[in-house]
């Protein structure tokens, strides 16, 4: 098996229109970084425009590109698995098609990995362009609370766009789950991990494919994959409610001494809906890590390759 010196990894769903440019400018990035020696991995997350068919005709023009259809929309974390799985360089950059974030910026993430003696660089967004006040509202404070309910030291503000060394990725590779949030994981393995600035630029064309309940099931992947701390909490919240009840039974037994008791209809009312609001939170919480316990029981594969076009360098059995 040969191995290029570079890989470039890319996810992608409903990008026909980006793929031309997309492909002229990881080419031209990858050229600057490593001459000829490199390949670009294209994954069609089952798309429902024409992407599939222009990455066939570009893999049919450029030696040096492998387009994967995946057998559906897998989602993006799977959808990259797949690419990290068959691709098969030395070092291997993750990026979006989008090209929110510009493949220009390889040169210098392969000094910093170098200079640095790094297994990772991972871009850091000073600023994203282009994208609503909400979304980056709702990702900076999940970032931040994320870092508090885990011990695992993921970056903030970091998407997939990185630069990884061959062991960094084949460590991540050994991480078998299927609720995949790739930052975390990769967080997790280790090694040598540097950030690197950058301003996140608009989308090339399109528009997001993470609308607010995507997000909301990374950040769920993300809690319940990294933390336990939403379970702890449930005993937590038991803990203190037990403290509460034991006031309340001081009160009531006040209240039944000095011969005032009976009325209270709005106070057990309160209490009732209280308990039962608290019960329905944990149990849902509890529910949350049993659905995914259950899940990743199931041990299947964590996606289907339907058509592969272009040279494979990297392994050809495909699934895990
Ligand atoms: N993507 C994918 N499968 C999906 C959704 C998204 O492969 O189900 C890809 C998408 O084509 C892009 C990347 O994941 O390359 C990030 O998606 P997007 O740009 O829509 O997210 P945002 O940048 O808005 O967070
Ligand atoms: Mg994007």
């Amino acid at each position: 098996m040969h191995r290029p010196a570079l890989s470039v990894v890319v996810p992608c769903y409903n990008e026909a229109a980006c793929l031309d440019l997309l492909h002229a400018r990881i080419s031209g990035a990858a050229q600057s970084a490593v001459g000829e020696d490199y390949e670009i991995v294209l994954i069609n997350d089952g798309s429902r425009d024409d992407s599939w068919s222009v990455m066939q005709r570009l893999a049919a023009a450029d030696p040096r590109l492998v387009a994967i259809n995946l057998s559906r929309n897998h989602g993006h974390q799977l959808a990259l698995t797949a690419g990290l799985d068959l691709c098969a360089g030395e070092q291997i950059l993750i990026i979006d098609a989008d090209l929110q974030d510009p493949p220009e910026l390889l040169p210098q993430m392969r000094a910093a990995m170098a200079e640095q003696q790094a297994d990772v660089v991972y871009a850091v967004r000073r600023q994203r362009a282009g994208e609503t006040v909400f979304k980056k509202a709702t990702a900076a404070a999940f970032y931040r609370l994320l870092t508090k309910m885990t011990d695992t030291p993921i970056p903030v503000d970091t998407g997939d766009f990185r630069l990884m060394s061959r062991r960094a990725l084949d460590a991540f590779l050994s991480l078998p789950e299927q609720a995949r949030f790739i930052r975390g994981m990769v967080a997790w393995i280790g090694f040598r991990q540097i950030p690197f600035a950058y301003d996140r630029a608009e989308r090339h064309a399109g528009e997001t494919n993470y609308p607010l309940a995507k997000m909301m099931r990374l950040a769920f992947d993300a809690v319940t994959g990294f933390s336990t701390a939403p379970l702890r909490f449930a005993s937590h919240a038991g803990l203190a409610l037990t403290g509460v009840s034991l006031l309340l039974f001081v009160y009531i037994a006040i209240g039944w001494l000095s011969g005032s008791a009976v009325q209270g209809w709005t106070s057990t009312m309160l209490v009732t809906v209280f308990l039962g609001a608290v019960q329905m939170f944990v149990l849902g919480m509890i529910g949350e890590y049993l659905g995914r316990l259950y899940v990743e029981s199931k041990r299947r594969p964590l996606y289907i390759v339907a058509d592969i076009a272009g040279p494979i360098q990297g392994k050809a059995t495909l699934g895990f």
